[in-house]
């Protein structure tokens, strides 16, 4: 797997960033002029990573719970930075490594004259 894809580095040149944002893609590379816009990672890691989040937080915090009975604002101390940074760190991973994916395997979407890759 290239490690590219999880540094939110430039498919191509290394070196610019990808994002622009905590998880807004950059429109083009500042390094090499890359156009990121003609890639399309889609929604598909955003669900899937609130998902995954989400049934490892409620494990934790019915864990946390039950074995220490803590009180309310524990649980929003503990839980929010995770949820946040979770999911953040989480979608940059999964795009990048899509993103990444996409311009190491010339991915394009169909066009309906053709005249894309066979
Ligand atoms: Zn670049």
């Amino acid at each position: 797997m290239d490690r590219r894809a999880f540094e939110g580095r430039c498919p191509r040149c290394k070196a610019g960033a990808l994002f622009a944002g905590p998880v807004k893609f950059a429109d083009r590379c500042e390094n090499c002029g890359l156009d990121y816009t003609t890639f399309n990672v889609g929604d598909g890691p955003a669900a899937f990573l609130t998902m995954i989040v989400g049934a490892v937080v409620v494990a934790l915090a019915l864990w946390v719970q039950l074995a220490f009975e803590p009180p309310w604002w524990v649980h929003v101390i503990l839980w929010l930075p995770l949820i946040l940074l979770g999911v953040v760190g989480g979608l940059r991973l999964a795009k990048g490594w899509l993103l990444t994916t996409e311009y190491n395997r010339s991915a394009e979407e169909h066009r309906i004259d053709g005249s894309g890759p066979q």
